[in-house]
């Protein structure tokens, strides 16, 4: 290890005997030596409790888009807090934050606030019940819509020896109703054929599709652009619901998100990460027949939601969205660092693509980019693990799970690429030397174990 990390490892040690894995989340928790604690962050970059600074293209799993402690952000922030906490009451600023999201998302003729991507995710598909009577629904393979119990079911693609096959529909991890199993539909990602071999079927008992429009949790796989417009147009011929979940790509990949991006509208849909800068708030928005249900029957409601200081952080946030290019920018610094990689990759003689949209792009390596989760399984998703940890050793957060996309924020600026392609050049080149040896240092031997997951490396999406 390049990194010296006593003082997170001595802090690891005292906070697992008051927290389990030492942490707030499972998948904070990278092995007992190699568990980092964050001191503080500025723009990109982020410093651990040891002082090592590394290049963040993790942004807490996508909100941190203007960058960590963002000055305006935060000023906004601290003055929507003089309004004071919670009231179990409405304040003015809702209705301002809601303004801005019907102007900058199509579709979002109405705006109910959340506190996260979980909540927004499960008032959505309980609206989707409520108006239909039904309480199915449909989900995609790879995707990845919070932590409530509904959310937690997934192919097994990790354990399908024949990839043509039907893979099992588990759940993550223990703990969760096997009940609700029996109201799951799972299809293969841009796939509408088998789509409608389920609607077909099985659509007088299903409110919903449940689509991430690119999978954000799994390499970054975009929609086709035929495919969700042909998965829109079986909604409505069946009769179903398409609720667009855009808590990844929402204020992310444009300023209308992903439906604006495909010309493709859900019924309802979820925003959150990106809308705050990190503070947490989130919103189901979406069609005004359908969200006046809420109220009139349907039950949505949280003693936090709506909080004062993430409306004003939100408010801030998305007028700078609105007024300047940063999302552009973003975009564009994406693709630059993929030509950096690309060229350094190829030098080797390395196949690699890249998946989705350059602002939570995945880096892949199989020549053609994935389609869906499948295609994965047949990348070289072990070369990513062994260049993940060389990368982070080199002060470079990426996600040490292949599947995740990395995160590019407003902040990420030309000495951040040139420092992170520098980084790269020297991790891909120790990693192939380890290839050769094979001494690869993968965090998910260690963090699967403690996971107590049977199927490896399967968990991790759960994480956030
Ligand atoms: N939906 C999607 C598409 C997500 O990516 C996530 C979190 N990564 C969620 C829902 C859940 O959001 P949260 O972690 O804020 O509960």
């Amino acid at each position: 290890m390049l990194r010296k990390l006593e003082k997170s490892n001595t802090h690891f040690r005292k906070a697992v005997q008051r927290l389990p894995l030492g942490v707030s989340s499972n998948f904070r928790y990278w092995g007992d030596d190699k568990t980092i604690y964050v001191k503080r962050g500025e723009g990109a970059r982020l410093w651990d409790i040891d002082g090592n600074e590394y290049i963040d293209y993790r942004l807490g799993y996508g909100p941190a888009i203007l960058g960590h402690c963002h000055p305006e952000v935060d000023a906004a922030a601290r003055e929507g807090q003089k309004v004071g906490t919670v009231y179990a009451l409405g304040t003015e600023k809702e209705l301002a934050v809601a303004d801005l999201i019907h102007d900058m998302m199509p579709g979002a003729d109405l705006v109910r606030f959340s506190n996260s991507g979980t909540e927004a995710v499960m008032a959505a598909l309980r609206l989707a019940r409520a108006v239909t009577g039904r309480d199915g629904y449909v989900t995609f393979e790879g995707s990845y819509h919070g932590v409530f119990d509904a959310a937690m079911w997934r192919a097994d693609i990790e354990n399908l020896a024949d990839l043509n096959a039907e893979p099992e529909i588990i759940t993550y991890g223990k703990g969760i109703p096997g009940l609700i199993r029996s109201l799951v539909w799972q299809v293969p990602y841009n796939n509408p054929t088998r789509l409608e071999d389920v609607l077909k079927k099985n659509a007088s008992k299903i409110a919903a599709v449940l689509i991430e429009p690119i999978l954000g949790n799994c390499c970054g796989i975009p929609s086709q652009p035929e495919a969700i417009k042909a998965i829109r147009e079986l909604c409505t011929k069946y009769g179903v619901l398409m609720i667009v979940d855009e808590v990844k790509t929402g204020f992310r990949v444009g300023k209308g998100g992903a439906q604006e991006y495909y010309g493709v509208r859900g019924d309802i849909f979820t925003v959150a990460k990106a809308m705050g800068n990190g503070y947490p708030i989130a919103a189901v928005c979406g069609r005004e027949d359908l969200m006046r249900h809420y109220g009139r029957g349907v039950v949505h409601g949280g003693t936090y939601t709506a909080q004062a200081m993430s409306l004003a952080a939100a408010e801030k946030t998305l007028t700078i969205m609105r007024d300047t290019p940063v999302l552009a920018n973003i975009a564009e610094y994406g693709r630059k660092m993929q030509t950096g990689m690309s060229r350094i990759l190829n030098a080797r003689g390395i196949a690699h693509s890249f998946a989705g949209h350059p602002s939570m792009g995945g880096l892949f390596f199989r020549a053609a980019p994935p389609v869906n989760y499948r295609d994965w399984k047949t990348s070289d998703y072990s070369f990513y693990d062994a260049l993940a940890a060389n990368l982070i050793d080199r002060g470079v957060l990426c996600e040490p799970d292949s599947r995740e996309p990395w995160f590019i924020s407003s902040e990420h600026d030309e000495r951040c690429l040139s420092d992170t392609l520098k980084a790269f050049e020297s991790a891909v080149d120790v990693t192939l030397d380890q290839t050769k040896t094979g001494h690869q240092e993968k965090f998910w031997v260690t963090m699967q174990a403690e996971f107590g997951d049977k199927k490896p490396a399967a968990q991790n999406a759960a994480a956030e």
